[in-house]
């Protein structure tokens, strides 16, 4: 450690980040106290990555101090945070797969022998070693490519250690872990805090904040609104902080009364992959109306494959698929017509036409519905557009703005207002509803969702978010290498649960259309 004593390690003081003439961060000030976890949290887009790239010298700050133990510092690039002792794991990796890990570790730091060669047994045993102190668990020599998500995380987390990091900042580390890797990832916080380092651990998920820091800072809109002790706090309170208004964090709901009507029917599904791979393999599943079954899984198991199946855009390698009892059409419109509504995730490719305006985009597949006598009523669609605009909060839309100008998370609202207003639609498939979608549209999303189900419609949510997949679902099916190994009641389930079967750690082969008498067929 240090050897001044100045209290914290880190503080930043007045900082001021602009974009051209866009103010990202307006005078943030937050202090990071030795051997702390210090939670940043915020909606998207509120400027945490922001304010630690500034930290890490990845970004120059347009005002405002910088103190490292004490004094005031200016890092141009990372490698000058590096050299002061501060790291950064990001969310995504910068490692060679090909590589091992030791290779990996030293990399740009490499221990050297005499001439220049690179000594690899030292760096083997150093790597070894230094994962051995902090319970990380590594083989050296094993080639990064074949390791988990999981697991090439710690190699990051290893090589931040490795220069001697102090500080080290997690930006969103959990996205894309399961929920025993997170744990894990917890653990080895608690562990680095223990032997003095401070973590930065940028989040939007309350319960993991609860779960880990010892103080939070919530950012909102540039600024750091609070910093709290995680004892004094509730999840509630931390919402309402970061969208500076009472939220819900789960949705309110009734217990669901499935229908007699099976809308989507899936039998044995077998679909190719990028790499002619059986991304989905034999899957069965079926939704019926008034539920919402919420599909669990990390990403990459072939959830994608077969929601491009049921949408219409991935021809399967064999099974069925049937929406209402008729087998799925030859075009996204015929699926339309059998009543399927597709939220994809995919918002720029897939959902909407961003050069479009925003009133085009939120009724398009709705115009028969704006058709008087031989024409289209414009100003139907437009009196329509604007409705939805305000029902569903679409901030910075006007009508004839381009689609493609707005934040990632008003996007979503857009072609979430224009699927699930339809009134024709039976089946709702909604992949990633709220990813990249603020707290306090995810309340309404998920809202809106419920009131779907509780018309009687049928509702198919594809989630990489546990908290999503708990919040809103009725039943919960795991995906697991392309097959279902799970269907659970959501009441029953619990996070732990639903996590092992993310992990391949059970699987049972469910079938879980055997076990479901067949409905009466009355679509
Ligand atoms: P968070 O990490 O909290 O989601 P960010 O720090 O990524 O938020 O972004 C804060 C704001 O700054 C956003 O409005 C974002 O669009 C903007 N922003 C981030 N990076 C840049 C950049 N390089 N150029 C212009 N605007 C940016
Ligand atoms: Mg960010």
């Amino acid at each position: 450690m240090a050897s001044d004593t100045s209290k914290h390690v880190v503080e930043m003081r007045n900082i001021v980040k602009r974009f051209g003439n866009f103010t990202a961060i307006h005078n943030a000030n937050i202090t990071i106290g030795r051997g702390e976890i210090h939670a940043l949290v915020g909606e998207n887009g509120a400027g945490k990555s922001t304010l630690m790239n500034v930290l890490y010298g990845l970004l120059p700050r347009t005002e405002g101090d910088v103190l490292l133990r004490g004094k005031s510092v200016h890092f141009s690039t990372p490698n000058d945070a590096i050299a002061q002792g501060i790291g950064m794991v990001h969310q995504h990796f910068k490692l060679a797969p090909s590589f091992t890990v030791a290779e990996n570790i030293v990399l740009g730091a490499e221990p050297t022998l005499a001439m220049g060669r690179l000594n690899m047994r030292r760096a083997e045993t150093e790597t070894g070693e230094l994962s051995k102190r902090f319970g990380l668990d590594l083989d050296p020599r094993a080639m990064v490519g074949s390791l988990s998500v999981g697991l090439r995380q710690r190699v990051e987390i290893l090589k931040t250690l490795y220069r001697k990091a102090e500080v080290l900042v997690f930006d969103e580390p959990t996205a894309v872990l399961t929920p025993q890797e997170t744990r894990e990832l917890f653990a080895t916080m608690r562990q680095l805090a223990q032997s003095g380092h401070s973590i930065i651990f940028i989040t939007h998920k309350l319960r993991e904040v609860l779960a880990v820091s010892d103080r939070i800072s919530v950012m909102k809109q540039g600024e750091i609104v609070a910093t709290i002790d995680n004892k004094d706090v509730t999840a509630q309170e931390i919402a309402s902080l970061m969208v500076g208004r009472s939220v819900l964090l789960r949705v309110a709901k009734d217990e669901a009364k499935p229908g007699g009507r099976t809308m989507l029917n899936i039998r044995n599904l077998t679909a190719l992959g990028e790499r002619g791979e059986n991304a989905v393999h034999k899957l069965s599943l079926s939704v019926r109306s008034g539920e919402i079954v919420g599909l669990a899984g990390v990403q990459g198991n072939g959830q994608d494959e077969l929601v491009e199946c049921i949408a219409g855009l991935r021809q399967p390698a064999g099974g069925k698929i049937e929406i209402c009892d008729k087998p799925l059409g030859a075009t996204p419109a015929d699926n339309r017509a059998l009543g399927l509504a597709y939220v994809p995730a995919d918002r720029g490719g897939v959902g909407l036409s961003l050069q479009s305006s925003i009133w085009e985009n939120m009724t398009v597949g709705h115009l028969p519905k704006f058709k008087r006598g031989q024409f289209l009523s414009i100003g139907d669609a437009r009196a329509r557009a604007d409705e939805l605009i305000k029902r569903y909060d679409v901030r910075g839309a006007t009508l004839d703005k381009a689609a493609g100008s707005l934040s990632g998370g008003n996007q979503q609202k857009v072609q979430i207002a224009r699927e699930l207003s339809r009134e024709d639609g039976s089946l709702i498939i909604a992949e990633q509803p709220s990813q990249g979608v603020d707290i306090g549209a995810i309340e309404s999303i998920h809202r809106i969702l419920v009131e779907m189900r509780d018309a009687g419609k049928a509702v198919f949510v594809i989630s990489a978010d546990l908290d999503e997949i708990f919040s809103i679902s009725d039943r919960i099916l795991v995906i697991y290498r392309g097959q279902i190994v799970a269907d659970l009641k959501a009441s029953d389930a619990t996070q732990e649960e639903v996590g092992r079967y993310m992990g391949g750690l059970e699987t049972p082969i469910v079938d879980t259309g055997a076990s479901v008498k067949e409905p009466a067929r009355v679509c």
